[in-house]
């Protein structure tokens, strides 16, 4: 049965760097027909908040990634508390004192030295009196759990084959001296727990991952399939995670980006499968294939998503966005022409309403100086009433042969004088919608 996660800490909104996690873990359970499970890890309760956590929850809905069950980490500190003495009664486990700063400088003298700034396992030499007096002096000292130095290996699912000398890592903190918990741990213990089959995460954290396999083994068990994913850079190859704050998906979605345009997008990007379109989460599914991807850094430009959803939004029926023509106004009985006017020439939903407000208002005309009596004459043969679909065609016909002028000098003044621009919609379905000609004087 495999089963998958995904651990956002709610410490912020997810940005499209977690998304991409997110969905890779979500396409993966579906597609084996398993469990996708939402961990919340929230062990740092400083940092986490409430808000957050719903919020992670309103996006991952947004783009209908739904979730079969929550966990939390906050709930489960018991867990981890039994598994940390396990560590400590095999020996695995050990308290050490020092401050930041001694560390720091420790990792100096090694950096001058040219060697790697590894932990040096001083506290392992301390005596059961030693620690008792630096425990009175400086408080709880953190937990690290003792490396075995081997190398320690594993098939990933991108990165193929890895090796990692566990001697050139250091002994990482799993529980901090105010007796926080930290990630590493209480991810070992849920992963083990909930028996999740595959992680599939950001290559940042590919040394956490060698560490994790053997704080598994240490307790007992096995390691889950890992895959670890390249990061996300900007269109010309920089770093993203500076501009991440403004790649929430919230903000994405206020841009008016669709979900399926943002999901089509980040399921294949980076694979060797094109980025095509697709309106259905099951086609999503059908194709995915973690063992595509490849290790390189992934290149996203936001602006890709804007024409993604600008193709979907053409594929709509007028139903589909019945809610959001009503909210802007538009009354029932026009809906149907007016979308399909309007729909092809929108980037985001965003854009209705600027269309619907030249149909209601009407716009401030273009009209250029020799225009001026072209555009008096055809007024005035412009029908009065109710317009219909033939309208435009009726119309042109008779400017023509009374100006004589055709084509472009024909069409594109009238469009000036009626719109405000020189682009837009088919005049033909535009004209029957327009309920105020500004140019009629
Ligand atoms: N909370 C961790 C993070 O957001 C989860 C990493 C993982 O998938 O194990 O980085």
């Amino acid at each position: 049965m495999t089963t998958t996660r995904f651990a956002p800490s709610p410490t912020g909104y997810i940005h499209v760097g977690n998304l991409r996690t997110a969905l890779m873990n979500y396409l993966i359970a579906r597609k084996a027909g398993g469990t996708f499970i939402l961990r919340i890890d929230d062990t740092d309760p400083e940092r986490s908040k409430e808000e957050y956590v719903d919020a992670i929850k309103q996006d991952l809905e947004w783009l209908g990634l739904h979730w079969d069950r929550v966990e939390r980490q906050s709930e489960r500190l018991d867990m981890y508390a039994e598994a940390a003495d396990q560590l400590r009664g095999i020996g695995r486990f050990y308290e050490a004192f020092e401050t930041p700063t001694e560390l720091d400088l420790k990792r100096k003298k090694q950096l001058n030295m040219g060697k790697p700034p590894v932990y040096d396992r001083a506290a392992l030499s301390l005596s059961e009196a030693d620690r008792e007096a630096l425990r009175a002096e400086r408080g709880n000292g953190v937990w690290r759990f003792k490396l075995d130095h081997q190398r320690i290996e594993w098939n990933d699912g991108i990165l193929g084959d890895i090796s990692i000398d566990a001697a050139s890592v250091s002994d990482p903190v799993l529980i901090r001296g105010d007796g926080q918990v930290l990630y590493t741990l209480a991810s070992v213990v849920d992963d083990t727990d909930m028996g999740v089959t595959d992680v599939v995460r950001g290559s940042d954290h590919v040394t956490n991952t060698a560490t994790q396999i053997q704080i598994m083994a240490a307790l007992g068990h096995g390691h889950p399939r890992f895959a670890h994913h390249s990061l996300l850079t900007g269109p010309q190859g920089e770093a993203l995670s500076k501009r991440l704050g403004t790649l929430a998906l919230r903000d994405l979605r206020e841009q008016g980006v669709q979900p399926m345009a943002l999901l089509s997008l980040m399921a294949r990007l980076g694979s060797s499968d094109p980025v095509e379109l697709r309106s259905e989460m099951a086609e999503l599914i059908d194709g995915f294939d973690v063992a595509r991807f490849g290790t390189a850094p992934t290149k996203f430009d936001v602006q890709d998503l804007f024409p993604l959803t600008a193709h979907y939004l053409q594929t709509l029926t007028e139903s589909a966005v019945a809610d959001r023509l009503e909210a802007i106004g538009v009354p029932g009985d026009l809906a149907g022409a007016f979308w399909l006017m309007a729909r092809g020439n929108i980037q985001t939903l965003n854009d209705l309403e600027g269309w619907w407000a030249l149909c209601r208002d009407g716009a401030d005309p273009m009209i250029a100086d020799e225009d001026r009596d072209f555009i008096a004459e055809a007024m005035a043969l412009l029908p009065e009433g109710q317009l219909d679909g033939d309208s435009w065609s009726a119309w042109t016909q008779a400017v023509k042969q009374a100006t004589g002028r055709k084509g472009k000098g024909l069409f594109m003044p009238l469009r000036k004088a009626l719109t405000g621009q020189e682009r837009g919609p088919e005049m033909a379905a535009l004209l029957p919608l327009l309920q105020v000609i500004k140019a009629r004087g």
